[in-house]
């Protein structure tokens, strides 16, 4: 079952997102050679509690992080740690709030500097991919709509998608129904209905699908160890445009 939620619910979940779309911003202006992954941890753990808020990250299932940080390779779940960023590295920082009971979860690619062009254009197509993804989540379309949406992009580019980890439901708890793959055929899996909350992230590799996860139990990596790319948002689906709940202050559109 998918949840939908109410008009107070929704505005719980507003309330929620927007708070931590502020986060990932500002977290995202601390990337630059020499920070450490924990160095970000921190930082973005005192944001989260000035915000009201607890990360619903730390602690999940053991994961020591209150966000996750996974640098080059690196695809999710990456444990902050004392790695400094260097020149040229992408950094995907996934960020979570619980915020009066109710969880937001958004995610984003973020060079370190320069990047090599070609990383520069994973990025740029991970992002298209995410936005064609939620132009789809609209009351009358189906879930496959927005995971075929993204595939198409994605494929067409000649990148690969993460097929082992997916998007989801997201609201009272961190992940809810349903799995939203980042493939998928139009016009297939549940109808969707205004109301409904939904974590949208492509996880985009150029290389092969492929992933596998490090010895800490919780890095994710691509296998061939080529960079993998990563944007997300909680997105609220309306009987009209999608509502983006995780828009950072200075999106506009
Ligand atoms: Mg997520």
């Amino acid at each position: 079952m998918i949840a939908i939620r109410n008009a107070a619910e929704i505005e719980a979940m507003r309330r929620s997102g927007r708070a931590l779309g502020v986060i990932l911003q500002r977290l995202s202006a601390l990337v630059r050679p020499g920070v450490t992954t924990r160095d970000l941890d921190e930082v973005a753990a005192r944001m989260i509690r000035e915000a009201g808020g607890k990360s619903p990250f730390y602690n999940y299932r053991g994961f020591p992080g209150h966000i996750c940080s996974s640098v080059n390779d690196g695809v999710i779940h990456g444990i902050p740690g004392p790695r400094k960023l260097l020149y040229g590295d992408v950094v995907k920082l996934d960020v979570g709030i619980i915020l009066g009971g109710w969880v937001s979860d958004t995610a984003v690619s973020v060079p370190v500097g320069a990047v090599r062009p070609e990383i520069d254009a994973l990025l740029a197509k991970t992002q298209e991919a995410l936005t064609l993804g939620i132009a789809q989540a609209r009351a009358g379309n189906r879930l496959g709509d927005i995971s075929a949406a993204i595939g198409n992009c994605v494929f067409a580019a000649g990148y690969t998608v993460v097929e082992d980890f997916v998007g989801h439901g997201v609201g009272r708890q961190l992940h809810e129904e349903p799995q939203i793959a980042n493939f998928g055929k139009r016009g297939s899996g549940p109808l969707l209905k205004a109301g409904m909350t939904l974590a949208i992230e492509p996880m985009v590799n150029m290389g092969g699908k492929k992933v596998k996860v490090l010895q800490d139990k919780w890095t994710v990596v691509t296998a061939d160890g080529h960079p993998s790319a990563h944007f997300e948002h909680t997105v609220l689906v309306t009987d009209g445009e999608p509502e983006i709940l995780t828009r950072p202050l200075t999106m506009t559109a």
